[in-house]
Order: C-alpha cells, then sequence, then structure tokens
C-alpha cells in the first residue's frame, strides 16, 4: 500500500473534509487554507505530478478540470484560480498530483 499522503486521504485513512467525489476524482479542503475558498483536486490514481502523466492519463486530467468547474459552480463562486505546483521548484510539498482551487479573494498576477 502506498505511504503517498494523498492516497491515505483516498482510501479513508487519514481524515479529510471531502466535498465531492466520483469513481477518479476527490475534492477536499486544503488543512491550511490560503483563501476563503481553497480545496484540492486530486486523482484517485497515483501521479507523482503532471511529469508523470502519459498521454493514458489525458482524459483523467480533462476530469479533474471538469471536476474543479462542478464544485465552482455548486459553491456559487464567479471566479476562482486553479493552480498546480509541479516540483519543488515550483512549490511542490505533497509529490501527488493536485490542483489547488482558490477563491474568495482578489488574486494577484504573477503569483509568488
Ligand atoms: P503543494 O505545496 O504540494 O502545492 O500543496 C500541498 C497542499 O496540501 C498544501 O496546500 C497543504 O496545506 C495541503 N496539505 C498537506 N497535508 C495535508 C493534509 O493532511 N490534509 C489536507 N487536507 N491538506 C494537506
Ligand atoms: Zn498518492
Amino acid at each position: 500500500m502506498s505511504e503517498c499522503l494523498f492516497c491515505r486521504i483516498v482510501r479513508r485513512e487519514i481524515p479529510a473534509q471531502i466535498v465531492q467525489e466520483d469513481e477518479r476524482a476527490l475534492v477536499f479542503r486544503d488543512v491550511h487554507p490560503q483563501a476563503p475558498t481553497h480545496v484540492l483536486v486530486i486523482p484517485k490514481k497515483h501521479l507523482g505530478s503532471l511529469l508523470e502523466a502519459s498521454d493514458e492519463d489525458a482524459a483523467l486530467l480533462g476530469h479533474l478540470q471538469r471536476a474543479a468547474s462542478r464544485f465552482a459552480a455548486q459553491a456559487g463562486l464567479s471566479s476562482f484560480r486553479l493552480v498546480s505546483n509541479n516540483g519543488k521548484g515550483a512549490g511542490q510539498t505533497v509529490d501527488h498530483l493536485h490542483y489547488h482551487l482558490l477563491a474568495g479573494r482578489p488574486m494577484a498576477w504573477p503569483p509568488g
């Protein structure tokens, strides 16, 4: 069994505030929110980052964006940011592909 933190959340071995789930994706609240709404959109399948994704995963990657847009619509968000840190240099700290969905405050650009 994988010791990966997010794989363990998928298997319910670690508690999380899950807000949406389907057969391929999980959406849950970030434990250290950086905005009034901050959830993580992850595939249930373990991929370390986008760098591990292959052509076989193309539909899954689209599915994750649809999961994000479904959450945004259901949460009544009129704007939000969807961002994925890939690699340590980009700020990735958990090695299981995830998208941050942030909303509820002004967003600066470029991000730090
Ligand atoms: P990264 O830094 O890899 O882009 O994002 C990882 C995110 O996972 C961080 O925003 C961090 O707050 C969140 N995180 C780390 N550990 C946990 C946890 O145990 N539960 C939840 N819900 N979020 C976590
Ligand atoms: Zn994992």
